[in-house]
Formats: C-alpha cells, structure tokens, sequence
C-alpha cells in the first residue's frame, strides 16, 4: 500500500532532479564548509532544473508544488550539503511571499534567476523576527527603515530581501531591491552551515517602498520556511547516521580487534536513532500532509515536527562524535562536519525552546499575562 505521505507521481520529476544534482553537492559540501563560502553553483543548478518556479503558486507561474515533495526535495539537498538547503529555503521563502503577496514583478525576477534572502530577524528582537521592534517612518512613496537584520543567510549574493518593520498601523513586510543603503556587515565566522553567510544587513534610511509592500494576510499561515526547517535537520540527521555507519563498519577497534559497530552499546543506539529519525521524518511528513490540506492544524504541526527533528540530529550528531572517537573529532572526518551542522536547526527561528514554550502553553491552557 502506498504510504498517504508519498510524492505524487506527476511531482517526481521535481524530486528525481534534486537527487541528480545531490551527488554534485555532496562532494562540494566539505569545501564549502571549510572556506565559508556560499553554494552559488548549487543555487544556479537548482534554478535552472526549474525548482524556484515550482515552488510558487501557479496563479503566479508557478508549479504549485506540493508541501510533501517540496519537503523530500529539501531532504534531499540538505543530506547532501545543508548550507545550500538553508540559503535556498530562505530564497524560496522570501520569494513565496513576495511573489504571493507582492507585485508581479516578483515573479518575473525569480523566473529570470535574482536571488531572495530573509531580512526578518533583528539583533534586539533574536527569535521574535515577526514582531519586528525596529521602527520605518513615513517618508515620500513609502517607509524610511534605519536598523539592522541579523543573520541573514545568503545576503551577499541577494538581489531582492524580504524585510519587515514596524510602522504606526503594526508590523510590516517589504519587498527591498539591493541598493546602495544596504550594507552588509561579515560576523559570519560560524560553527556551523558556514557556507550560509548568514551576515548582518544593516538598512541605512533605505526606502520601503508603498508599491512593493507585502500584504501577508496572515504571517502564521503555512509558509515554506515554517515547513522546510525540520527538514533541513533531517536531511543532517542522515547524513550523520550514514557518516556513523561507515565509520562503525570500518573502523577496527584496536582493544576488541573487532569493528567499533560491533559493540552492542553501538547496536542500542543505531537502533535508537533508526527509529527516531523515521518518527522525526513521519512527524514532518504529517506537517506537509496538514498543510497541502489546507488544515488549521498546520503551524501548530510543523513546529512540533521542527521540535522534534532538531533535537534528533543533535541527538544523532552526538552519538556519531563517540562512534568517530579521535577520528571522527578530526577535521578530515564528515563526523565533525555533521556535527556542527547539526547543532542550527535548533538555534533558527522558532528555536527548540520558543518551540517547547508554545507547545507547553497550549498543553497547560496558560493564557498571555
Ligand atoms: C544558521 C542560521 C541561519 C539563519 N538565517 C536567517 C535568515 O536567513 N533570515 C533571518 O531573518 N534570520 C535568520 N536566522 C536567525 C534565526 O532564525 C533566529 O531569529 C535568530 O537566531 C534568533 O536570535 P538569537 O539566536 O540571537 O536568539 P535569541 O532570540 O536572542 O535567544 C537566545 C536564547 O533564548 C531562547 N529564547 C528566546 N526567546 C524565548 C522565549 N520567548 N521563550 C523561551 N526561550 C526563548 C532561545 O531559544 C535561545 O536559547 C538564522 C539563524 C541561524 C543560526
């Protein structure tokens, strides 16, 4: 029987051309790691075999791909280098929203290949990036914004941010071309997803222009990013247990002469983490169903599948870090890699404990003080 998760059949071409470049990403993901540098070969290979446009509604041009396949994409390209899936699930979701709720022009510069980035964080506001603190005054055309986002992935290479602030009548969302007003600060020196760059941008009394403001109805419906992030962790997950694996399978230890995958300390938590990482994909799955179903469920799914699947790769992380020993703590080993990846998804918005706090409220009927 086929699983009520599956890709269709008629979305499988999307998902059979993301597993075609993901051998090509993998084997650049290391050096990409190593000198910090931003996959811009990876994003140019995922546009051009047509997967910004398929992620858009087709009232716009898109494809209208499904949450469920987009999320099989997203684990597909972040098993093989997790800093082109971070960067370019923020593209995508700065694109969703400025190609659905912007003007048209939004849809034209995807489809011709400019590039997105998430403008939404704010170094006072940390994991409150839609309740933007930062104040845009009226000024001709538009909104004047003087102030700063933090960690915004792949902003060197954007040409277009989504951006948001406040104004007198609440919280705002902008469509900002790159100009001379934006300035991009280097903090990125990371422990992990290095190849993000996920630098400060700082808005020196740059225009929010009227005619490119956002009119998201609803900043809580189902959004590619909300949806993609456990993903991302999944897609480290296995990477590390494939990592752990070959090691285990390999590695003679030298007090037994037998292979470090033959202890059974080793067997008690491959098997764990075998079974975590398919309930962590099962829950995120769930999400993906909820949310092609148009189901008021949704957010609250995705941020327990989010929950869940960020602490399964940090919990994989570490039981590969004692299978690798020495060896995996080197440079040279993927472990070490894997490792430090593992450790973003549960820093990025919303993060674990913003996560476990809603989740908790909702459990014990706390109201708002
Ligand atoms: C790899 C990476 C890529 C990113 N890419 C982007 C991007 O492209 N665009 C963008 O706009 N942002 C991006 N971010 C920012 C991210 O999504 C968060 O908004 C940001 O990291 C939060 O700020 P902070 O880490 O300083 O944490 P803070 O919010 O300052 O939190 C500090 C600590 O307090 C906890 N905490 C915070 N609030 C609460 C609460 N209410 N209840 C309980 N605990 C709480 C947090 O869990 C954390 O442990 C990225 C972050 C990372 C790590």
């Amino acid at each position: 029987m086929t699983s009520p998760f599956a890709v269709s059949g008629n979305e499988q071409r999307f998902v059979d051309a993301a597993r075609d470049l993901a051998p090509g990403f993998a084997a650049r993901a290391h050096e990409h790691d190593a000198e910090a540098t931003v996959p811009v070969g990876n994003l140019t290979a995922l546009h051009e075999a047509g997967l910004d446009m398929a992620a858009m509604p087709e009232e716009r041009g898109g494809s209208g791909l499904s949450y469920q396949a987009l999320g099989e994409i997203f684990r597909v390209v972040g098993k093989a280098c997790p800093s082109t899936a971070c960067v370019w699930m923020m593209h995508l979701g700065a694109a969703q929203a400025l190609v659905s709720y912007g003007p048209p022009v939004y849809a034209e510069a995807l489809r011709a290949g400019k590039r997105f980035a998430n403008a939404l964080s704010e170094p006072t506001g940390g994991n409150l990036f839609l309740m933007p603190l930062q104040r845009a005054e009226p000024a001709d055309g538009g909104h004047v914004l003087d102030g700063a986002k933090r960690f915004v992935s792949g902003c060197e290479i954007a040409d277009h941010f989504l951006v948001n602030a406040l104004l007198d009548d609440g919280p705002a969302f902008f469509g900002v071309s790159r100009d001379d007003s934006v300035e991009m600060v280097p903090i990125w020196d990371s422990m992990g997803l290095r190849g993000t760059r996920s630098q400060l941008v700082h808005f020196r009394k740059t225009l929010l222009r009227s005619d490119n403001r956002c009119r998201i109805t609803d900043p809580l419906a189902p959004n590619i990013i909300a949806l993609g992030l456990p993903w991302l962790s999944i897609g480290i997950a296995e990477a590390t247990l494939d990592a752990l694996t070959d090691h285990a399978r390999s590695r003679v230890v030298p007090s037994t002469g037998r292979p470090v995958g033959d202890m059974q300390w080793v067997h008690f938590d491959a098997a764990d983490a075998h079974v975590k990482l398919l309930a962590a994909r099962t829950l995120a799955e769930r999400a993906m169903w909820l949310a092609d179903h148009g189901d008021p469920g949704t957010l609250p799914a995705a941020v327990e599948a989010k929950l869940y699947a960020n602490q399964v790769a940090k919990d994989i992380a570490e039981f590969a870090l004692r299978v690798g020993g020495g060896s995996g703590y080197l440079r040279t080993s993927p472990i070490q890699r894997h490792f430090r990846d593992a450790q973003a998804g549960a820093l990025m918005a919303f993060s674990t404990e913003v996560c476990r706090d809603m989740i908790g409220r909702q459990l014990m009927g706390t109201v708002e003080a």
